[in-house]
């Protein structure tokens, strides 16, 4: 027998390519009731006045609701959004559809579970406590990296932790991969989303609980980041790279698990509210003795394009803010113990942690 055996559970339906976007409405049409039919279209509001939102298969009882993610996902916010589907009609949806970035992916997880379990979001903040499916919804991703798309779970900031509802249920039903939905994406934002991927494949390789699963595709992962980023490719190609990047990426991790760079990214995270995406970006570069040609092969596409680092994040930090950041950081076994086997606390020290983060 296998200990601690995991049964993943994957997204069930996937389409993929340039212009897929444009099957929504066939996808739709399946779900819809016959009488009174009602989808939810949760949209990231950065994209208010695009052309595409007009052509989207949106039918009479539809909505249209643009979410905020100037700031990672709130449980407060999830439960607002929820709030808002229910009171806004007597229809429940047939469908949720979420076009964004992995924040706005999560945070319709989130709504498409809360529409069908009581409480607050912050309630089911752990492994395995939600009791009912969700409403059916669908993921469109504007950005490559996360892995969000594949996942089961939804990171919500809550009023006492960071952490995501793992569970079978926050999958995806549908995913919709279509590279053309990143074509506009600002080069800093979609360099950082897409190293989340690099960085997801490096700790799932480089950790004790690598397995041949994980790492078939944790290594085409970090092939196809290589190739968009050092190779000479056109932007769309590099786009159709990075997606299936991050959907194998997220696949790696879900049966293994991330490490080091993650770990003190979410105590950076927690304390200073920097995004996933760069927060990962400044710790990994400190990692040289851990993920050594990782951090090199990183810096050389960095370089490649000319993409700045923000530099010295931690320097006005308080002594109180850096004890938490290492507090959240060390709170977490799991990503440890993947990185650095069980005795992880010999190595992995408050002072040790402390001087990687200063050096940020
Ligand atoms: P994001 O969704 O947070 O978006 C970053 C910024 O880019 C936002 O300002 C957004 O409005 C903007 N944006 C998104 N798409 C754009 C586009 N095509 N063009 C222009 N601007 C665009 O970024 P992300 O890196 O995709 O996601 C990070 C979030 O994903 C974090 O909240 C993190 O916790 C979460 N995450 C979740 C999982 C999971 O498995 N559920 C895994 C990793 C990260
Ligand atoms: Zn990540």
């Amino acid at each position: 027998m296998i200990p601690n055996y995991k049964n993943l559970r994957v997204v069930p339906y996937l389409i993929f390519g340039r212009g897929a976007h444009k099957q929504l409405g066939d996808v739709l049409a399946k779900r819809r009731s016959a009488d009174a039919s009602r989808v939810v279209f949760m949209i990231d509001d950065v994209f208010k006045g695009r052309s595409w939102i007009d052509e989207l298969p949106v039918e009479s009882n539809d909505e249209v609701i643009y979410v905020n993610c100037d700031h990672e996902p709130k449980t407060v916010y999830v439960d607002e959004l929820t709030r808002r589907v229910q009171q806004s009609s007597d229809i429940k949806p047939d469908a949720l559809v979420a076009i964004g970035g992995g924040s706005t992916m999560d945070l319709v997880k989130a709504v498409s579970l809360m529409l069908n379990n009581e409480g607050s979001s912050a309630d089911y903040q752990g492994w395995d406590l939600v009791p009912n499916p969700g409403v059916y919804k669908i993921g469109i991703p504007t950005l490559a990296g996360t892995g969000a798309e594949v996942s089961r779970t939804t990171v919500l900031t809550g009023p006492v932790r960071k952490l995501g509802i793992n569970s079978d249920f926050t999958p995806f039903d549908q995913i919709i991969l279509d590279p053309d939905m990143i074509a506009d994406a600002p080069t800093d934002q979609r360099f950082f989303t897409a190293m989340d991927s690099y960085s997801h494949a490096s700790e799932s390789l480089n950790g004790t609980f690598i397995n041949e699963f994980s790492r078939a595709f944790a290594e085409k992962s970090q092939d196809m980041v290589r190739e968009a980023f050092l190779g000479d490719l056109p932007r769309g190609v590099a786009d159709e790279k990075l997606m299936v990047a991050s959907y194998f990426g997220g696949l790696s991790i879900a049966y293994s698990q991330v490490g080091v760079c993650h770990a003190l990214s979410y105590g950076l995270s927690y304390v200073l509210g920097t995004r996933h995406g760069v927060g990962n970006c400044i710790v990994f570069d400190q990692l040289e003795d851990y993920y050594g040609d990782d951090v090199r092969e990183f810096r050389q596409m960095l370089q490649k394009h000319d993409i700045q680092l923000p530099r010295g994040v931690t320097a006005g930090v308080t002594d109180e803010q850096m004890d938490k950041m290492v507090s959240v950081a060390l709170s977490l076994d799991p990503l440890w113990e993947n990185a650095l086997g069980p005795n992880w606390r010999e190595h992995m020290t408050p002072e040790r942690a402390r001087e990687l983060y200063r050096r940020m």
